[in-house]
């Protein structure tokens, strides 16, 4: 953990040197507005109409902009929360033309801690090479604006890959919301799989009556995912090792979950998950394999010792507790396992070779068992933090830490929370048409 010391340290030495101040980011509440101001919705795609709708049940004013009309806050001079910009139906290049007609007046009106997200179709999806290469330079275009908004803004984009709004809807939604404080410059492929309709939903309790095993839970990420998962009705099950007992012990107290002592690494590992979970809370829903260790060294020193032992926790024990799970039939329908990956899993990173290894490869097994698993109805999906303020961060040298955490479009490091609410949100009964997805919580990192 950073101490306070350290943190005014830092912020009185990069004041001193003329650094910009990061802006506090707008982080989830409960019970807090989903924006907290006026959203233009705006674009003539296949989802803005019912996108309208539910923005506005779930308490968002929404603004208008026809395609030749004034923007509204021109004329009224109100603020923006956020701007959602459907062209999931533009053709070819000519139907890109609003993300400047439209999204240049707006961005001027944003106010901080705003939201711009776009909404495209999969490329993937798409029989054209026009219309592929069109909704793929959505990404560029986010990528980009993403890099030019301030202030605790974020630019986001999301690829549908059918008709079915709700999908997109609740991906739309995440994105305005807190929970997605951290995420920015990011890509959401929404695929044709029903997702449950809002309304079948209760939006403070998403989670309820589902039971989740967290690994890795006695502190940092870990001790936050699980904090989240108990806020939103899950069940919890927190694993970690018998020497990180009694801090275990607290953060399972603390949702009313159960603590199971466990090295992930053990051969029977998932088997005892899986017998822990079913026969003390009467099924297993969600697992998110959070544990995970650095040892690091440069290649030409690494011993076996520190390769095998970051390989087998950070992977090797995903792919056997994976197994045990998915081959006893447990999880079943609306299943959720979501990894922790690492941006040095996409970018590598000196002195990790064997980290890089382990977390590329949650990459692939994300890519792998999602395709495997999806007549199950159940989903696998990474997340990738990029510099999250932890007790790992917190050893790293004082002007190296400096440089990790402004080097990102919020100019700010990541707080284990909001890992925890990214994770959460994938496990959300409405994220059932996201799968097979890495999505990193990096504020737009400059690595990768
Ligand atoms: P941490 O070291 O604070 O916590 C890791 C937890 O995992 C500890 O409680 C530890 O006891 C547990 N653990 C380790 N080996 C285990 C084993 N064999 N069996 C069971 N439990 C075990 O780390 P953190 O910073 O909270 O990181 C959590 C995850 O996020 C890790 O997978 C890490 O690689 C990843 N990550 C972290 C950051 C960051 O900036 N902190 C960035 C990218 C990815």
């Amino acid at each position: 953990m950073t101490t306070f010391l350290d943190t005014l340290l830092a912020s009185s030495a990069a004041r001193r040197a003329g650094v910009p101040q990061a802006t506090t980011l707008r982080r989830y509440a409960p019970g807090e507005p989903l924006l907290g101001a006026p959203a233009l919705v705006a674009g003539a795609g296949r989802f803005a109409t019912a996108l309208r709708v539910r923005l506005q049940d779930s308490g968002v004013e929404c603004l208008d902009r026809s395609a030749s009309g004034d923007h509204p806050s021109e004329t009224t001079g109100e603020r923006l929360g956020a701007v959602v910009l459907d062209l999931s139906d533009a053709v070819g290049l000519s139907d890109l033309e609003p993300l400047r007609t439209v999204l240049a007046p707006a961005v001027k009106r944003l106010r901080s801690n705003a939201r711009v997200v776009v909404i495209g179709t999969d490329p993937r999806s798409l029989p054209s090479v026009t219309g592929a290469t069109t909704h793929r330079a959505l990404e560029g275009f986010t990528r980009s604006l993403g890099k030019e908004l301030r202030a605790g803004s974020t630019a986001n984009l999301v690829l549908a890959q059918g008709d079915s709004p709700d999908g997109v809807g609740a991906a739309v939604e995440f994105f305005l919301s807190g929970r997605s404080a951290y995420v920015d410059g990011q890509v959401v492929r929404v695929d044709d799989t029903p997702a449950p309709a809002p309304e079948g939903v209760d939006a403070a309790t998403p989670l309820a009556g589902r039971v989740a095993v967290v690994t890795g839970a006695a502190r940092g990420i870990g001790a936050e995912i699980v904090d989240v998962l108990g806020r939103d009705g899950a069940t919890v099950v927190c694993v970690d090792i018998p020497a990180a007992g009694d801090a275990l012990a607290r953060v399972a107290n603390d949702v009313h979950g159960t603590a199971l002592q466990l090295d992930v690494t053990a051969p029977d590992a998932g088997e005892r998950i899986v017998a822990h979970a079913v026969g003390r809370h009467g099924s297993l829903d969600i697992v998110v394999h959070n544990a995970g260790i650095t040892r690091d060294k440069l290649l030409v020193n690494m011993d076996a010792d520190r390769w095998n032992s970051v390989l087998d926790v950070n992977l090797g024990s995903v792919l056997r507790m994976n197994e045990a799970v998915l081959a006893q039939g447990t999880m079943t329908t609306g299943g959720r396992i979501v990894c922790v990956s690492s941006i040095a899993g996409i970018a590598g990173n000196r002195g990790q070779t064997n980290y890089g290894t382990s977390k590329a490869g949650v990459i692939g097994l994300v890519d792998a068992l999602s395709a495997e698993v999806a007549g199950r109805g159940v989903t696998v999906n990474a997340v990738a933090p990029g510099f999250i303020e932890t007790e790992m961060t917190a050893r790293v040298p004082f002007a190296t830490r400096e440089v990790g955490r402004r080097m990102n479009s919020l100019q700010q490091g990541g707080r284990p929370r909001d890992v925890a609410e990214t994770i959460a949100w994938l496990c959300q009964p409405g994220s059932a048409a996201v799968t097979g997805q890495v999505l990193r919580v990096c504020g737009q990192s400059l690595l990768g």
